[in-house]
């Protein structure tokens, strides 16, 4: 059960408006603003990064930096625009000079995910990176050795986990290759699922 209240998880402006507000953990003493999510609140396909960075805390939208903008050539190579899918963080708030999140802020922020995969209900969820792929698939294994494969999730969905784009801008060429490879699959899942 959610430590969010049911008056809180019955829309995704409801939540929205909660979160907003979340004082939940110490990150909130150090955000610009809450990062909750963009997006088409029935969209089939999610995607689910790690937190925000300066550029998404200062502008209020996830991915919106140079990830952001590989993000969505990644999107739009598939046929589909930002504004098709929704679009979501691990955590909602930016971890100081980009550090990765503690166990705590995520666990601390996890009830605000669980309750949009809950009102959006995707069919295909796209974790992009460690962070959302061991969270969600309740792994201790890497990104380097899930991506591109599906796994069943939730009554009807699939995980799908990808590189994440900042990792994609440090390596380079080959790289840029899987995650290419990793869309397709994503492609293929959207017309098949
Ligand atoms: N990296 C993420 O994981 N999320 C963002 O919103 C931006 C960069």
């Amino acid at each position: 059960m959610s430590t969010l209240g049911d008056d809180v998880l019955g829309s995704l402006s409801t939540l929205r408006d909660h979160a907003l507000g979340c004082t939940r953990c110490p990150l909130a003493e150090t955000r610009t603003q809450v990062v909750f999510g963009v997006g088409d609140p029935h969209a089939d396909l999610m995607f689910v990064g790690e937190g925000p960075g300066a550029d998404e805390d200062r502008i209020g939208e996830p991915f919106v930096g140079r990830a952001g903008k590989l993000l969505t050539t990644l999107i739009e190579g598939i046929g589909l625009t930002r504004d098709d899918v929704y679009i979501a963080n691990v955590v909602k708030c930016r971890p100081p000079g980009n550090r990765d999140p503690l166990p705590f802020e995520i666990a601390s922020c996890r009830p605000y995910l669980e309750a949009q995969l809950d009102l959006i209900a995707p069919r295909v969820v796209v974790t992009l990176g460690n962070f959302a792929t061991k969270l969600l698939l309740d792994t201790k294994v890497g990104i380097t050795k899930l991506r591109g494969q599906q796994f069943p999730f939730r009554e009807q969905s699939v995980i799908i986990p990808a590189l994440h784009p900042s990792a994609v801008l440090r390596n380079g060429g080959a790289a840029l290759a899987q995650a290419r490879a990793d869309f397709v699959v994503i492609r293929r899942a959207l017309a098949t699922t």
